[in-house]
């Protein structure tokens, strides 16, 4: 009891508080570890919006090639520099991999260097929605289809001229129409 008794009158901070750096190292942790869980839960895709284009988590998983279904629905994301759009300079529009939704113009276009497509503006700006992406430690703005809720990308502030915005958008959530005909490339 009295060796007790000593110790705490030397100690300067009460046993909690020199807890405290622990805890909150401890929580970090558990933060990080979580992380990609939290942001990609399978099948809490946007549930509390209903879209023009509203499927259940099955039609997509059948109708979506696995990677697309991983990107599109479950707002994951390709390998830099894998992707079959981001050198291309082919003109044309380039629609929702998911629902055909014109989302960006080969005009619009341009190399960001990231191995990724980039365009400084979607070619109408109601065909996407832009909504804070909750990802622990990085705030990022994630951009969806505006029509089916589909993941596309992020949008960044260190794009070119004349908006300054880069619309980083992953290959597999869009399938380029060229302009001179309707073939896919
Ligand atoms: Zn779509």
């Amino acid at each position: 009891m009295i060796d007790h008794f000593h110790r705490n009158e030397k100690s300067t901070l009460n046993p909690l508080q020199s807890k405290i750096p622990a805890m909150i190292g401890f929580l970090l942790l558990i933060s990080l570890v979580l992380s990609p869980y939290l942001a990609a839960k399978p099948g809490s895709h946007n549930k509390k919006r209903e879209y023009v284009v509203n499927k259940s988590d099955e039609q997509w998983r059948n109708e979506l090639t696995p990677e697309q279904y991983r990107i599109l629905r479950q707002k994951g994301t390709e390998r830099a520099f894998t992707g079959k759009y981001y050198k291309t300079k082919t003109p044309g529009v380039y629609l929702c991999a998911a629902c055909g939704n014109e989302l960006f113009s080969s005009e619009h276009k341009y190399d960001s260097g990231s191995g990724w497509p980039s365009f400084y503006k979607p070619i109408e700006d109601q065909k996407v929605e832009q909504e804070v992406d909750n990802s622990l430690f990085v705030k990022r703005t994630e951009v969806l289809c505006k029509r089916c809720g589909s993941h596309l990308g992020h949008v960044f502030d260190d794009g070119p001229k004349p908006t300054g915005k880069r619309f980083c958008i992953n290959s597999e959530c869009l399938r380029l129409k060229p302009e001179q005909n309707n073939d896919e490339e």
